[in-house]
Parts: structure tokens; sequence; C-alpha cells
């Protein structure tokens, strides 16, 4: 008799949140991943859920949109079932202006949000007042109200206490029953890259670095291309470099160190402090450069998702629900550009 409605394989941000839709369903939900919970690039520690920017709207912005919108009520029903924090909240976010003429794109791109963003969350412009903002040199600042923040490798802990409370089980080895999902990241982009005989997707290389700095309920900063985060528990990550060659997937070297410069330069007030850990991940990148979701190309009751990329968590609780809405009802809400046939 099968015991397993679904069997999850992957045990990363993907994979877990999908299983959590299932099981949240009624399915019995097995997760199978032989390196253990938040091993591959969802273990990390940045986690800034930060939104496109409102304009030029596709239906990549529209779906992290409501994905965004869905991240409240989602992690706080994984943290009352499971009794772990993901360390969310919406926090929200700061960046510079660059000159004049980005002073006048940041402000019309208030209007776009007002309109796109549906009085959720705003977009404004603002002087830049106190020591937790980022350089500017124009003076200004945007802030939006939309970006939120979680610590990943705890959001991944608190996603498997909550399948475990369910009564899912979450193994190291098993065989497939019921239908199967593999979310198995990057590595599952060059297994079906080889399978397929033609790239699919490849892993990015990301590093990233965590200060003892307590900033809790202040905003992520998001200048110069670094992600500036404070967590809940007094300490600020900073992310991330982008390398898509490498030899060492978790190895730290002096890209990091680089990355910390920079984070120190943008914002003073952290060059003392205490650095906590230095961490490394590989992002999976589908060839479309966006979430690869829907039926496996090869076997019969397979689906995959994949290619969160930079934007995984940020994404995770729609594709969980596109991806439960599939693989049980068979109800398929995947964006045309998200379809594992945009990438094959
Ligand atoms: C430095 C860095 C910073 C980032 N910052 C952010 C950020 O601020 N915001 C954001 O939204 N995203 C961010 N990301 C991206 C985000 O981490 C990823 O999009 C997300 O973690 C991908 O999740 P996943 O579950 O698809 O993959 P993974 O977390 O890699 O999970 C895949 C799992 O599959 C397992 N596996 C592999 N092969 C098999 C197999 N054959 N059978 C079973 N299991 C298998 C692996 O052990 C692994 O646990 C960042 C990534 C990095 C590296």
């Amino acid at each position: 008799m099968t015991m397993v409605d679904v069997t999850v394989r992957g045990a990363g941000i993907f994979g877990l949140a999908c299983a959590w839709a299932c099981a949240k369903r009624g399915a019995r939900v097995r997760v199978v991943d032989p390196h253990g919970v938040g091993a591959g690039a969802s273990g990390g520690i940045v986690g800034a859920l930060a939104p496109h920017v409102p304009e030029n709207w596709n239906e990549k912005k529209a779906f992290q949109f409501e994905s965004l919108r869905m991240s409240g009520p989602f992690w706080a029903d994984v943290a009352e079932v499971g009794g772990g924090d993901p360390g969310y909240a919406r926090t929200g976010r700061l960046q510079p202006v660059a000159d004049a003429a980005a002073l006048v794109l940041a402000r019309g791109r208030a209007a776009g949000a007002a309109d796109l963003w549906q009085g959720f969350a705003d977009w404004s412009v603002e002087r830049s007042a106190d020591d937790w903002a980022p350089a500017s040199a124009s003076g200004w600042v945007i802030r939006d109200t939309l970006s939120a923040r979680l610590h990943p490798r705890r959001a991944c802990d608190a996603l498997a206490r909550a399948l475990t409370a369910k009564g899912a089980d979450i193994v190291r080895d098993a065989a497939d029953e019921g239908v199967v999902l593999w979310a198995t990241g990057w590595q599952g982009l060059e297994a079906l890259s080889e399978t397929l005989g033609r790239r699919v997707g490849n892993g990015v290389k990301g590093q990233a670095a965590l200060l003892r700095h307590d900033a809790r309920d202040a905003p992520q900063l998001f200048a110069d291309g670094l992600h500036i985060v404070p967590h809940a528990d007094g300490t600020v990550a900073v992310g991330s470099t982008s390398e898509r060659e490498f030899s060492d997937p978790t190895g730290v070297d002096a890209q990091c160190e680089a990355l910390l410069e920079r984070a120190r330069e943008a914002l003073p007030i952290l060059r003392d402090a205490e650095v906590l850990e230095r961490w490394a991940g590989v992002r999976p990148r589908a060839r479309s450069r966006a979430p690869m979701l829907g039926r496996h190309p090869l076997a019969e009751g397979a689906f995959i998702a994949n290619g969160g990329f930079k934007i995984g968590f940020g994404m995770t609780p729609k594709v969980a629900e596109v991806m439960a809405d599939l693989m049980l009802e068979e109800r398929d809400g995947i964006p045309e550009g998200f379809r594992v046939e945009a990438s094959i």
C-alpha cells in the first residue's frame, strides 16, 4: 500500500515549501535529501525579500509581488505550526539615489508603486537622515515598505519543524512513492543538462558574511549592488558575490573580504562590527533566468521546482502554491516564462 502521496527530492527552500503546501492540503508527504535540511543555497544567511522596480510590469514581477504579499501570512503559519522562527519581518528597504536624473526616475516610480502595489506598500523618496542609511551622493534615498527579510537557514529549519508537526517525513534516503517533485537546486540543473545533452541552467556561486550589529528593526539597505540585511537576532548579513566560474562551491576567499570592505564603505557604522560567519553557496539559475516550474520533461508523474536563482526566498510562497495546485489538483497557474519548457 502506498504510504506517501508526494515524494519531494531536495530539502532546500523550494522543496520544503512545496512539501508544506501539499501537506497543508492533506497530502502525505516525504522529503528526501541525502545532505539534510538546508544543505544547499537555502542554508545561507542573507534573506532579502525585495521587489523588482514598480514599472514595466510583467508576469515575473506580478508573480513576485503576489509572493511577497503572501510571505507574511505564509511564514506566520509556519512559525505557529512548527514553533520555529524564520525571522521574517516586513522592515522595508532603503536605496541611495545617485544624482538628479536618478531622483526624477525614483520619484516617478512612486506613482508606479501606488498603482502596481495596489495600496499594499509604498515607494517614497526622502532625505537621507541617520547613520543607518546608505551613503548617498544626492542626499536622497528611496524607501519601500514592500521589502522584507527572513533568516534563510532558520526559515528552512522552521519549515522542517512545521512539516514534522504535520506528520511529514524528512529522510536522507527513500524510494519514490506517489508523485515526485525534483527540487534539487543547481545539482538538479546540472544533472538534467547532462541527461538532455544541452544546458538548461547552471550554478552561480555566492559568498556572504554575517556581522554582529544590532539593527533588528531597521530597514535593509541595497547600495552598490550590495544587500545589507539586519536580522532579528542582532546580526547583519552582507551579500553577495556572483560567480559563474568556481571550483569550490562552498569555499570562501578574498572575494568575501572585498564584499565586507564594500559594506563598510557603504555603511561606516559597520566598520568595527565583528565578523561572525563567512558563507558560500550555489544559486540555481535556469537558462531562462526565471524559476523553472512544471512537469518533468523525462519522467511521467514527476515535476520540477527549481531556478530560484537570486530571489528564491521571495518567490517561495507563490511557487509552493502553484506547484501544489499542479501536482495535487492538476490546476496549472504557472506563468509562461516560468515553465520548464522555457529553459530546455
Ligand atoms: C550568497 C547567496 C545569497 C542569496 N541571497 C538571497 C536573498 O537575499 N534573497 C533570496 O530570495 N534569495 C537569495 N539567494 C538565493 C536562494 O538562496 C536560492 O534561490 C534558493 O535557496 C534556492 O533554493 P532551492 O531549494 O531551489 O535550492 P537548494 O537550497 O540548493 O536546495 C537543493 C537541495 O537539493 C538537494 N539535492 C541535490 N541533489 C539531490 C538528489 N539527487 N536527491 C535529493 N536531494 C538532492 C541538495 O542537497 C539541496 O539541499 C541567495 C543565494 C546565495 C548563494
